[in-house]
C-alpha cells in the first residue's frame, strides 16, 4: 500500500535513475529538474512542488479494532486511533496536532499525550464523536500536522482523512471513505473497504467488524489546510497564506557576468550556498560567489575578507525561503541581525539581506516573490548595488 495519496507513485524512476548522478540538475529522460529531499544523502529521495518526500514521510491512520459506539449514551462512537510511521529509513515523524471535525463544524483540536512517532512504530489516539442521529449520513474529518527533521531544518505538513459514516436501517454503522486521487497517472479514485460496525445484541454496543485487524484510513494531503494555518507558507505579511513551491525558480539579478541560471533548487542538499568561495562554475562550492565593489566598480579586497567563503545558505523549507548564516560577520535583514548561532530566518517578499551588517550598504541582496493562486513560483533575488552586465575586473 502507498502511502498518503500513492504519493511514492508521483515521481518518475527515471528522475530517480538520473539524481544518482552527482550535480544531475535535470532528469535527461523526461527532462524534469531532480528536486532533491533535504535528508537526500540519507533518504535518496525526491519531492514534487509539494515538498514531501515520500521516503522521509510515510504516516499510515488506522482504525483500530476495537472501534464502538456506545447506543446507551446516545450513540456515540469512539474511534481508537492507530498513527504509523511507515517510513523505509529510521526518519522520525513527530505528530504536532491533531484536529477533529464532524459534518461542517468547527475543527476540534485533540490532546495529544505523544509527540514522536519513530520509524516502524506506532501510538494511539482515542477520538470521540458527539451523538451520532439514528439515521443518515455523517462526516467525520481527522486532521493531523506532522513535522520530519534532518539537522537544523524542518519540513511540516498535513494530512486528512475523511470518514462518511452511515447509519443503516438495520443499527449498524457502516464507515465509507473515498480519496480523490490527484496524482498523474493514477487510475482515478481509490476507494477503500467499509468498515462496518456490527450490533452486539445482548450489550446495545457496536464493535468494527475488520476482521480483527486494525483498518487503514486513506490519507489526503491537506495543503489548502496547511496554507490557511500558517503549517506551510507565510503565515503574516503581504504573502499571508501563500506556499513557495519547492519547484520555485530563483531569478538572480545585477550580478554582472558572475549572474547565475535562472531555475529551481536542484542542488545535492538542495541548498544554494553563497558566499566569498568561488562558484561550483569556476570550481568551488559556492551557488554564487558574493564580493564587495567599490563606486568606481573595482574589487574592495578588504571588505570582501568580511565576507565569509560560506556565508549564507538559501533554501525553501515549509513552503517559505529560509536562509541559515554560517557566515561569522552574520546579515541583517531589516533591523533584525541574524548571526551563525541564531535560529533560521524567515525571507520574506521585499526583505533585503545586508550581508555585511557593519557595512550594509556594501552588498544587499534583495528578495521578491509573487504568489498565484496562493502558490510563489518564481523568487528574483537581486544584488543592491548591482553590477555592471559586463563587469571589468
Ligand atoms: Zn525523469
Ligand atoms: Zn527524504
Amino acid at each position: 500500500m502507498a502511502g498518503p495519496t500513492g504519493a511514492p507513485d508521483r515521481i518518475s524512476q527515471c528522475c530517480y535513475q538520473h539524481a544518482l548522478t552527482k550535480d544531475a540538475i535535470f532528469c535527461g529522460e523526461c527532462g524534469k529538474p531532480l528536486l532533491r529531499c533535504m535528508a537526500y544523502q540519507e533518504c535518496g529521495g525526491l519531492v514534487g512542488e509539494d515538498g514531501c518526500c515520500s521516503v522521509c514521510v510515510r504516516p499510515q491512520l488506522f482504525l483500530d479494532k476495537d472501534a464502538v459506539t456506545d447506543v446507551k449514551a446516545g450513540g456515540v462512537l469512539v474511534l481508537p486511533l492507530v498513527f504509523y510511521n511507515a517510513s523505509s529509513i529510521a526518519r522520525p515523524l513527530f505528530v504536532t496536532d491533531v484536529w477533529v471535525r464532524e459534518g461542517d463544524g468547527p475543527r476540534r483540536r485533540i490532546e495529544l499525550p505523544w509527540k514522536r512517532l519513530d520509524a516502524g512504530g506506532s501510538n494511539r489516539l482515542t477520538v470521540q464523536t458527539g451523538a451520532l442521529e439514528r439515521q443518515g449520513r455523517h462526516g467525520i474529518e481527522i486532521t493531523f500536522a506532522a513535522a520530519t527533521n534532518y539537522f537544523m531544518r524542518e519540513e511540516r505538513f498535513a494530512f486528512t482523512s475523511s470518514l462518511g459514516l452511515e447509519v443503516e436501517q438495520g443499527g449498524s454503522l457502516v464507515i465509507n471513505q473515498t480519496i480523490n486521487a490527484s496524482g498523474v497517472g493514477s487510475g482515478g479514485d481509490t476507494v477503500y473497504a467499509p468498515i462496518r460496525l456490527e450490533t452486539m445484541a445482548d450489550s446495545g454496543r457496536k464493535v468494527a467488524d475488520t476482521g480483527g485487524k486494525a483498518a487503514e484510513l486513506g490519507l489526503q494531503r491537506a495543503d489548502n489546510f496547511e496554507a490557511s494555518q500558517g503549517i506551510r507558507g507565510y503565515g503574516d505579511g503581504a504573502l499571508k497564506g501563500s506556499v513557495v513551491s519547492r519547484g520555485a525558480r530563483i531569478v538572480w539579478k545585477g550580478f554582472g557576468d558572475q549572474t547565475p541560471a535562472a531555475g529551481p533548487i536542484t542542488t545535492g542538499d538542495s541548498i544554494l550556498a553563497i558566499g566569498r568561495g568561488k562558484a561550483v562554475s569556476e570550481g568551488g562550492d559556492n551557488h554564487l560567489q558574493l564580493l564587495a565593489y567599490g563606486a568606481d566598480g573595482k574589487l574592495d579586497e578588504q571588505l570582501s575578507q568580511a565576507i565569509s567563503r560560506r556565508h549564507i545558505e538559501l533554501f525553501i523549507q515549509s513552503g517559505r525561503l529560509c536562509a541559515r548564516v554560517t557566515g561569522s560577520a552574520g546579515i541583517k535583514i531589516g533591523d533584525h541581525k541574524h548571526g551563525a548561532d541564531d535560529a533560521i530566518a524567515l525571507i520574506n517578499h521585499g526583505d533585503i539581506i545586508n550581508v555585511l551588517p557593519k557595512f550594509p550598504e556594501a552588498v544587499g541582496l534583495q528578495v521578491r516573490m509573487r504568489a498565484n493562486h496562493g502558490q510563489i513560483d518564481e523568487i528574483t533575488i537581486t544584488r543592491v548595488p548591482a553590477l555592471p552586465e559586463a563587469n571589468s575586473r
